[in-house]
């Protein structure tokens, strides 16, 4: 589904397979998505705590885990980026994000 935040139009299939080489934890990306599509900002979607400035919105049964950021980091398990979370080498989630979307095209 296409959403409209400030003016510029996203695609929720494209933010949830960012979530997924990023290692976000799959009820964060249901949550994230489906807040977006239900008319949320982003910062609407998580109240302020540890996570902030990361990057990753939290749902708010992983939000009431995490005290610090080092509770936010534990919540990242499947990350397919070498760089440690919150950080992004560009090129590589570049590479990594039309990979993975040129196989999901293919499969359907
Ligand atoms: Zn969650």
């Amino acid at each position: 589904m296409k959403v409209n935040i400030k003016g510029l139009n996203f695609d929720t299939d494209a933010m949830a397979l960012s979530g997924l080489i990023f290692g976000y934890p799959d009820c964060c990306i249901t949550h994230f998505c489906d807040a977006l599509e239900s008319g949320l900002l982003p910062g609407q979607i998580a109240k302020p705590g540890p996570w902030d400035g990361t990057g990753f919105l939290p749902c708010p049964k992983c939000q009431a885990k995490c005290e610090t950021r080092d509770d936010v980091k534990a919540l990242i398990k499947t990350r397919y980026l070498s760089t440690p979370f919150p950080a992004v080498k560009d090129r590589e989630f570049d590479a990594l994000f039309n990979r993975m979307a040129k196989a999901v095209r293919e499969r359907s």
